[in-house]
């Protein structure tokens, strides 16, 4: 589940954007300008390559081999300037406000710039440098401002309303109305119909809540740095050699040489509370982590948590929102704040029974060690660990030896062969510019026409100034508005790249993630929208396509074919892959229930009244009411909860996560039952229909349904995670109804065997 719910970002395309800071506006791609008064800026731009229209083969590609840092700011701050002039234009036109003039014309502006913004992006993921960085902080200032040049334009706003008036009178074609109505949405949600004082007030808050978002994260991070737990040599029994040199080391940077440092983050606290055997260190180094914001100091976030709330409250009710929570979700797949609670909390019980259950798993194990303990939140990792060496023994070196790359990438091929009709063929060296040696580009072409779809790069190896994890982008998207644009997608990983001759093999959580980057690449390449903004994501709903393509690694198919030992050639062994696939529930019921306590948190706060509220007493309250396990603690407490109170990414939106999986788990089942099993036609023809091809050219929620002939129902999730249903607890299923479900389970576990 880690994965599942913790891999955000991973996954940029047009999202990268969001990443360096620009509004959604700046999604707005398009064709080339139209000649406009910009003849000298024309000249100029020809000089810099980064502006520069592609050349070269498939309707014109980066020129990846001829980028210059230096090129990179002037193109950048021309580009905005290009863009800005257009946008300018728009909104000045004289003539009444149309579709055309206005949002297809916003659609067309900004080429130049999004050219720009493609090689910015390889410099900041794949190439980056300190000469990258400086000119990256130079610009973020200037970018934001040309952001809010283009949200805060009365003029443009008020054509763009014009035209969405006209549109609930007149109606568009069905993606038109979908275009002008997310272009609207974006604005007003951004607070573009105020009046002139609420607009200024408006901007007030912004500028407050920026600033609360900073000390806050601040805060978290002081915390962090100034508690350290130093232990002697006689206090490490149970860590592992590697985490006792990383120990000592920390010390040692403190001035502390001899002892060993566990810091106060994630990265030492969890090996720490896994591996440790000293229980009452245990103890301090959990309460030191979870007391983080919430020391009663000046570095305590409490008084600051609700000072956001209050100005968020404020801030969306100056628009008529009945709370943050209401305004935030409207584009959402879940729509509202109750669809989302529904959601957590058909999925809370399971969860809190299977704590039980582990507890008393772990709890059995300390009695056999005479250890006469109960088990405390400090213990839950310890014990989960020797749960798990005694029920899953699975060693991963064995099955990486059945995980080569090459034979991964084959895999990727044949998936995309099977479901979506796509042939790829290694393009020839050379004749397609890359940033780097190691990166390979094949071409997407239909099998049965031949119809040419659009490139696949792959940036396969780690490499200093190179981002971790991974991740899919565009540099080219899909859309015919002004033409035919085929699809640019690349893939980026952060394999170990292996001596010359050696297999590059890897593990199978990488093994997934590298399915999972490829879904997004294919969600990129079947695009089938007319215009670019169609082509945006939805938070709680991108994620699913790749998680969802990360179920065919594991299909007989592929395991037959392409996991195959390096040495011997043999298929993985089937004992091996339950193995793994046994593993994979292990300790849902922790991981479920700190991630949810959170998410529940997340969306109370953001539907109360937050006049009154002290957060150190509301949450204590809410985790009572929510029956929490004494045995777990919320994975971010509200006081360390960046997430929600560093900014506003996820703030109401770390739902999201487990949203996307309730898709994933249906959808997969859908296969599962379908008589072709994964690779049944007809279920495949659908998938691309309704659930990649359209993008955001459709209600996520209504493609769904056209998919699965229903809404998505959550029990896949629950036997995906072998959950049980505690009778008691679920309120709208009768016994017998629960019964079922734990029989269908069993049957379930009996058919993977
Ligand atoms: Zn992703």
């Amino acid at each position: 589940m880690k994965k599942n719910f913790l891999n955000y970002h991973k996954s940029l395309g047009y999202i990268a954007i969001a990443v360096i800071g620009i509004s959604p506006m700046m999604q707005v791609k398009a064709q080339e300008n139209s000649k406009n008064k910009m003849e000298t800026k024309e000249i100029k731009n020809s000089e810099n390559i980064l502006l520069s229209k592609w050349t070269g083969p498939y309707d014109g590609v980066p020129a990846f081999d001829k980028m210059e840092l230096s090129q990179l700011q002037p193109a950048i701050e021309m580009g905005m300037e290009m863009h800005l002039k257009e946008i300018q234009k728009i909104a000045n036109n004289t003539a009444p406000a149309t579709f055309e003039n206005t949002i297809v014309a916003m659609e067309r502006a900004g080429k130049e710039l999004d050219r720009a913004f493609t090689y910015y992006g390889i410099w900041s993921s794949n190439v980056s440098s300190p000469e990258f960085r400086e000119i990256q902080k130079e610009l973020s200032p200037k970018i934001s401002d040309y952001s809010s040049k283009i949200s805060q334009n009365k003029k443009l706003f008020e054509r763009i309303k014009t035209v969405y008036d006209n549109s609930l009178k007149t109606t568009l074609d069905e993606d038109q109305q979908r275009v002008v109505q997310l272009i609207y949405e974006n604005f007003a949600m951004e607070g573009a119909n105020l009046d002139k004082n609420a607009k200024e007030r408006y901007a007030a808050i912004n500028k407050d809540l920026s600033k609360l978002y900073t000390s806050f994260s601040n805060n978290v991070l002081h915390d962090e740095e100034s508690y350290v737990t130093y232990l002697e040599k006689d206090q490490l029994d149970g860590l592992p050699d590697s985490f006792v040199k990383a120990a000592a080391k920390a010390a040692k940077d403190r001035g502390e040489e001899g002892k060993y440092a566990i810091t106060n983050t994630r990265s030492s606290m969890d090996p720490f509370l896994t591996y440790s055997d000293e229980r009452e260190l245990r103890g301090k180094v959990w309460e030191t982590y979870y007391s983080r914001g919430d020391n009663n100091d000046e570095y305590d976030n409490n008084e600051l948590i609700s000072q956001i709330l209050k100005l968020r409250n404020e801030r969306v009710k100056l628009m008529g929102y009945e709370n943050f929570a209401e305004w935030r979700l409207q584009n959402r797949m879940a729509k509202n704040p109750e669809n989302a609670m529904k959601l957590m909390n058909a999925v809370w019980p399971a969860a809190l029974a299977r704590v039980e259950q582990e507890v008393e798993d772990m709890q059995t194990i300390a009695d056999m060690e005479d250890r006469n303990i109960t088990i405390k939140p400090w213990d839950y990792r310890y014990y989960a660990e020797k749960v798990r060496k005694d029920k899953y023994d699975l060693d991963s070196d064995e099955v990486k030896q059945y995980l080569q790359l090459d034979n991964l990438t084959q895999a990727l091929f044949f998936t995309a062969g099977e479901l979506f009709n796509f042939n790829f063929s290694p393009v020839a060296k050379g004749s397609v510019p890359v940033f780097h040696e190691d990166v390979k580009v094949w071409e997407v072409t239909d099998k049965t026409s031949g119809d040419h779809i659009g490139l696949w790069y792959l940036d396969p190896y780690a490499r200093p100034g190179k981002r971790s994890g991974a991740w899919a982008t565009t540099y080219r998207s899909y859309t015919t508005f002004d033409g035919k644009e085929t699809v640019l997608a690349s893939n980026n990983s952060n394999f170990v790249k292996p001596a010359p001759g050696e297999p590059a093999l890897i593990s199978w959580d990488d093994a997934t993630t590298f399915f999972h980057e490829f879904g997004h690449a294919l969600h990129f390449l079947s695009a089938n929208v007319k215009y670019p903004t169609l082509n945006g994501g939805v938070r709680d709903y991108t994620e699913f396509q790749s998680q969802l393509l990360e179920r065919w690694l594991s299909t007989d198919k592929v395991i037959n074919q392409f996991l195959l030992h390096h040495e011997t050639g043999e298929p993985i062994p089937a004992a091996l892959v339950q193995k793994i696939k046994n593993a994979s529930t292990f300790n849902q019921g922790f991981e479920t229930t700190e991630f949810l306590a959170s998410a529940l948190m997340d969306m109370k706060y953001h539907t109360i009244d937050p006049e009154n509220i002290n957060p150190k007493n509301f949450e204590k309250k809410a985790l009572k009411e929510l029956n929490m396990p004494e045995e777990i603690v919320m994975r971010h407490r509200s006081p360390q909860f960046g997430h929600v109170f560093s900014g506003e990414g996820y703030a109401t939106g770390y739902y999201g996560y487990l949203w996307a999986d309730v898709l994933t788990a249906d959808a997969a089942e859908a296969f599962a039952e379908s008589p072709g099993g994964f690779y049944d036609k007809d279920m495949a023809a659908k998938l691309v229909k309704y659930l990649f091809a359209p993008r955001n050219s459709m209600d996520p929620a209504e493609a769904y349904r056209l998919f699965r002939g229903r809404d998505a129902s959550i029990d896949a999730l629950m036997r995906d995670r072998g959950f049980p249903v505690p009778e008691e607890n679920m309120e709208n299923n009768s016994q017998d109804k629960n019964e079922d479900l734990l029989e269908e389970m069993k049957e379930e576990k009996k058919d993977n065997n």
